[in-house]
Order: C-alpha cells, then sequence, then structure tokens
C-alpha cells in the first residue's frame, strides 16, 4: 500500500482518488474549490463555486470511452447520476456501451460525492503550492511530497498532479532545481461560447447524440443534451473574429442559432437559462516528464489535462482523464522499483494512453486552422478521409459501428483503417468523390453580420 497525494479534485483528480483506494492505496486529494451546495441538479451547477475550472460550466459531451471506466471502476456513480436524471445513451457501437447525457458540475459533484465517502480518500480543502525534494540523484529531482498553503508540509510516496490545464508544473519543478516539462502546444484558434436551456414541460431533446455538430463556413455550433432536460448550445468562433464579442450578447446569439437551420429544433421547445458564457486560449498541450528518454524528475506525474488537453470541441478531455487517471492507478501497484524505472514506465503507459489521441487531434486542427485562414475547404487526407466516414455510414452499417467506435474512443484511428473493410470501403470513396466536402450550414457571412447589429 502506498501514500499517495492527489492535487486537483477535478475529473482526473476524482477519479484517481478513487481508482486508487479500490487498490488499496492511501490517498489525500488535495483541491482548492470547495464541495457543492445541496439541493440537487441544478444547485450544483447554478450555486457550485468553482474558480478553479472556469470552463465547467461550459457543455460537455461524455464519451463511451470514460462512462466504459467509471462502469468497470465505480458503477456506484454511474447509479448515483441516473438516480439525479443524467442519461445514460446506448451507442452504436454494437458492444452496449454508454454515453451519459449529465452536465459536467453535476458529473463532477457525483465522483466527489463518491471519493468524499472512501474511507481510504482524505479530501483536504487547501491549495497546493509546492514540491518538497528529496535530493537531486544524478541531477534528477525526486519529489516526497507537496508544499499546501494551509496545511503546511505532506509527504507521500508520490505526488500526482491533476491541476488541470494551467497545472504549475513548470514553475514548481524550476524551483526545486529541476528542469519544467517538455512541452508541445498548439493553439486551437477559436473562442467558445455557450449557452444552457431548459426543455419546456413536455419537450424532448431532437437528438440524444451528444454532441451534435453542425459546421458553417466560418464557426461551428454543438449541441450537448445533459441532465433533467437541460442542454447547452455551444457556438465556436475564431478567436480573431471581432463578431464574437458581439455573441455574448443573449438576444443577439439567440438570434444567431435561430439563423441556423438544423438548430432551431432545439430552440423551439426551450428556455434561455442565464447568458451566453464565454472561454478562450483553447489548446492542444502535451506535457512531458522526460528528455532524451530519461525521466526529468521522479516521485512525481502529471494526469488529466495537466498531461494532455485536447480541442474541446471533439468531447475527449473527460474520457482521456478518466483512462489516464485508470493508467496512473495501475501503475502504483509497481511503486516498489527504482523511482526513475517507474517514471520511464508511467511515462510510456501514459503516451499509450493519450499520445495518439492527441497526435490525432493536432493534424486534426492543423488541418481545419489552414482551411479557416484560407478561407477554402480542406482538402488533406485526413479530412476526407472523415467526410467519406461522416458520408457512408449513413447506409453502412459496418463502417457506421466502426466510427461510432473511433468517435468514443473505444478504437484507434489506426485500428479504424487496420478492418480491410472499412480502409477499402473509406479509399474507395475518396477516390470516387475528390471534391466532395462536408454539407455546410448557414447562415452565409453576410447574413451572420447583418444579424448582429439586429
Ligand atoms: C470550453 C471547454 C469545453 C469542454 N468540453 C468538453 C466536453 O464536451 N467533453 C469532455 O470530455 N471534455 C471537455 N472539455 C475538457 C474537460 O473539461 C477537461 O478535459 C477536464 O476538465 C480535465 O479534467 P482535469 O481533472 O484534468 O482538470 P480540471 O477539471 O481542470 O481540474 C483541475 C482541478 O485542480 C484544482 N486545482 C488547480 N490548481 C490547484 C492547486 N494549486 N491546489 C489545489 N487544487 C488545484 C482545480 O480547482 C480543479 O478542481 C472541455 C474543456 C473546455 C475548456
Amino acid at each position: 500500500m502506498a501514500d499517495i497525494v492527489v492535487l486537483g479534485a477535478g475529473v482526473a483528480g476524482l477519479g484517481l482518488a478513487a481508482f486508487a483506494a479500490r487498490r488499496g492505496h492511501r490517498v489525500t486529494l488535495v483541491e482548492r474549490d470547495g464541495p457543492p451546495p445541496e439541493g440537487g441538479a441544478h444547485a450544483e451547477v447554478a450555486g457550485w463555486e468553482r474558480r478553479g475550472v472556469p470552463h465547467a460550466r461550459q457543455g460537455h459531451a461524455l464519451l463511451g470511452l470514460g462512462i466504459g471506466v467509471l462502469r468497470e471502476e465505480c458503477p456506484e456513480v454511474l447509479a448515483d447520476l441516473t438516480g439525479r436524471g443524467a442519461v445514460p445513451v446506448t451507442l452504436e457501437t454494437g458492444n452496449g456501451d454508454l454515453g451519459l447525457l449529465c452536465r459536467r458540475l453535476v458529473f463532477e459533484a457525483a465522483l466527489r460525492r463518491r471519493a468524499a465517502a472512501d474511507a481510504a480518500v482524505t479530501l483536504l480543502r487547501d491549495r497546493a503550492t509546492g514540491l518538497l525534494c528529496a535530493g537531486a540523484p544524478d541531477g534528477v529531482p525526486h519529489v516526497d511530497g507537496v508544499r499546501l498553503a494551509e496545511t503546511g508540509e505532506v509527504t507521500a510516496d508520490v505526488v500526482l498532479d491533476a491541476t488541470g490545464r494551467r497545472s504549475a508544473a513548470a514553475a514548481w519543478l524550476t524551483a526545486i532545481g529541476g528542469a519544467p516539462p517538455r512541452e508541445r502546444a498548439q493553439a486551437c484558434g477559436f473562442s467558445y461560447i455557450a449557452q444552457e436551456f431548459a426543455l419546456r414541460e413536455g419537450g424532448r431533446f431532437p437528438s440524444l447524440r451528444a454532441p451534435v455538430v453542425h459546421e458553417l463556413d466560418f464557426a461551428t455550433v454543438l449541441a450537448f443534451p445533459g441532465d433533467n432536460g437541460r442542454f447547452h448550445l455551444s457556438t465556436t468562433v475564431s478567436s480573431h473574429d471581432p463578431a464574437r464579442r458581439r455573441l455574448l450578447d443573449r438576444a443577439v446569439y439567440l438570434r444567431f442559432l435561430a439563423s441556423v437551420a438544423p438548430v432551431r429544433d432545439w430552440l423551439d421547445g426551450a428556455t434561455p437559462v442565464g447568458d451566453p458564457l464565454p472561454m478562450a486560449g483553447l489548446e492542444n498541450r502535451y506535457r512531458s516528464l522526460t528528455a532524451d528518454g530519461a525521466p526529468l524528475v521522479t516521485g512525481y506525474a502529471l494526469v488529466g489535462d495537466a498531461c494532455a488537453q485536447t480541442n474541446p470541441t471533439f468531447g475527449r478531455g473527460v474520457s482521456l482523464g478518466l483512462a489516464h487517471a485508470r493508467t496512473v492507478a495501475d501503475q502504483l501497484g509497481r511503486l516498489g522499483q527504482e523511482p526513475a524505472a517507474w517514471a520511464l514506465e508511467t511515462h510510456a503507459s501514459t503516451d499509450r494512453c493519450l499520445g495518439q489521441w492527441f497526435e490525432q487531434q493536432v493534424a486534426t486542427d492543423a488541418a481545419r486552422l489552414a482551411e479557416l485562414a484560407g478561407g477554402s475547404h480542406d482538402d488533406s487526407l485526413t479530412s476526407r478521409v472523415l467526410t467519406a466516414l461522416a458520408v457512408l455510414r449513413e447506409d453502412d452499417e459496418h463502417v457506421r459501428v466502426a466510427a461510432e467506435r473511433v468517435y468514443h474512443m473505444l478504437l484507434t484511428p489506426a485500428e479504424l483503417m487496420r478492418d480491410r473493410k472499412v480502409a477499402r470501403r473509406v479509399l474507395a470513396f475518396v477516390r470516387e468523390h475528390p471534391d466532395l466536402s462536408r454539407d455546410r450550414v448557414g447562415p452565409s457571412r453576410q447574413d451572420f453580420e447583418r444579424l448582429l447589429t439586429g
């Protein structure tokens, strides 16, 4: 049994605390924000102060990979959520996989109840301010605890940093004489605007797919059905688009949404709740704690968004965070070996869990960014394959099931293309339709600018 400190009780930190406790470890979970208020799902969303997660009230899709991890590790969390109005949805993956319709804070509150109720988990409300260093054999610092603003020093066999995309890992490592993480970063190039809605009495979601994606030439609109008849309509526009601030005016945003034909079905039966919420500074970023095959630090690992964050429009962060939390929890049983060996093993298993999804996201986003910058349609192979999958899945059951598995990260894109039936059909389609691009929905840019000014 190991003594573990987990920093950050977001989705990844909460999952990790519960998964580690299940494996017999003792966990101190440190979180700067307080608990959710009592009173059920709506109170959690309206009243939970979550300064540490500025995007907590944005629409979230919960994909098959993450829900699958929870079903295996903590099915009681899903039972709790279903009892509180979250909706499990059977996916078209042919394997009985589930997605879950649920607002992010409702989901997180259930994970938090689970972790807080575990006798092996101590939940400390405090803020981590730095790492403790036990020495630096061969110039590589070994972390054996953390410094907390209120509690002071807490020692541990390993410190797992799940403090999210703004992790202070670089500053903390530098402060103990180490090197900062090696980082790869790519700005997503867009800002997010999200508006919550409530279905009216007797209303139904037009689709249970999460998210439903509609691409315009200059923006993307996403619908996220959630728990208890609530849903979000979110829009991404270029960070350089001067129109983005106008969309934060609720009347303007509703006018814009109503101008996107397939979105009207969502608006017809619903009432807006609160005002549109912005979110900027989005990026794909991977932080690695190794360089040239050697660890930069031992006794310390990054988990969830602190390690890899990805373009939110693909709805992957929560699933990757939970899958990564399980991967790291599995590694805890191997802490008895040399710290450097553990660090390298953890790095390798992290890379298997997150690496290829990160790479795929970077490639997809690079193509879409080039398309937005040039005003022309992206004709890269990746884009043409995605178009082929979107069209073929309409009538081809085999392709539909495979594409759905990739969408929910239950199959990697490389595994998909190793399926000969899919590869043959997709490549034939790409050859036969060299100029086909995905459907775009209106309004035109001109009409859009007109409706911004009323
Ligand atoms: C606009 C937007 C939309 C998104 N939509 C989706 C989606 O549809 N589906 C999806 O799966 N993912 C989505 N994501 C991504 C998803 O929200 C993240 O991947 C997820 O929050 C990562 O969880 P985490 O636990 O790693 O980090 P976080 O959720 O950021 O949690 C970090 C925690 O650490 C705490 N903390 C930070 N610093 C300290 C400190 N010094 N001491 C103590 N505590 C600290 C914070 O308070 C917080 O609780 C979206 C992200 C954004 C920005």
